[in-house]
């Protein structure tokens, strides 16, 4: 569904990706991983076309994106959620959701997707009239998740959903991610989160140095040695 071919993105003089190369293929949950700084978010930028490319390419579904403006890429299929949960906290929870259904498309199917978006998030539907700003930090997230959703999104990113939260929230935002996959979309995470990104994701690479260092099947990755010592702390 995704190809990313030796992408590579510069601020300035400082050049944060120099190769990169990675895939997401439908229906897969994805983590991407690194050390901060790393160049995660920049990747997730790239592909929702919020940073231009100094070179290489994105590919959705075959064809080219990285030339295109964020509104197209959105347009696609893609819905990026983007790092910190961005609502708006002085509106209500389904005013916040509603502004996730951007396309036309969506639009369309506003009312239904917002009844599917209740029927996931059980919490929201209890909390429907309230300002997102009052909400706990694990319910905003899920509120960001959910907006993101209301786009019908063939692919979905998440930046560090779990970043700030409590460590019981963590778990549930988690399981919320599980649930957003076995709905069938297709999910691209960068997480610090390590052990429980894995937890969730069929598959990870971890950005070193502006490139792939280390790729694999989420079980082999718990197993490697290099990535317990680096980012497990075993
Ligand atoms: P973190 O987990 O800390 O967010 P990350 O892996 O997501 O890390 P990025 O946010 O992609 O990393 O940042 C990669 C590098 O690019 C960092 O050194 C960062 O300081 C730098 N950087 C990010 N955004 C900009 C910007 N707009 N202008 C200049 N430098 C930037």
């Amino acid at each position: 569904m995704l190809q990313v071919e030796n992408l590579a993105v510069s601020y300035g003089r400082a050049k944060v990706l120099l190769d990169l190369n990675f895939e997401v293929k439908q229906g897969e949950v994805v983590a991407l991983l690194g050390s901060n700084g790393a160049g995660k978010t920049t990747t997730l930028k790239a592909i929702s076309g919020l940073v231009k490319a100094r070179g290489g390419k994105v590919l959705f579904k075959g064809r080219p994106i990285h030339d295109l403006p964020t509104h197209e890429i959105a347009q696609l299929g893609i819905a990026h959620g983007p790092e910190g949960r961005r609502l708006f906290g002085g509106m209500t929870v389904e005013d916040n959701l509603i502004m996730g259904a951007a396309t036309a498309g969506a639009r369309k199917k506003q009312a239904d997707n917002l009844m599917h978006m209740y029927e996931l998030f059980p919490i929201l539907k209890e909390r429907y009239r309230q300002h997102a700003g009052l909400l706990s930090g694990g319910q905003q997230q899920m509120v960001a998740i959910a907006r993101a959703l209301m786009a019908d999104p063939e692919l979905l990113i998440l930046d560090e959903p779990s970043l700030g939260l409590a460590p019981k929230i963590v778990t549930e935002v988690f399981e919320v991610i599980d649930r957003v996959k076995s709905e069938g979309v297709t999910v691209l995470l960068v997480e610090q989160n390590v052990a429980q990104a894995l937890g969730v994701a069929d598959r990870g690479y971890v950005i070193e140095q502006g490139t792939v260092g280390l790729a694999g099947n989420s079980q082999d990755l718990l197993e490697n040695k290099e990535l317990q010592k680096a980012y497990l702390g075993i």
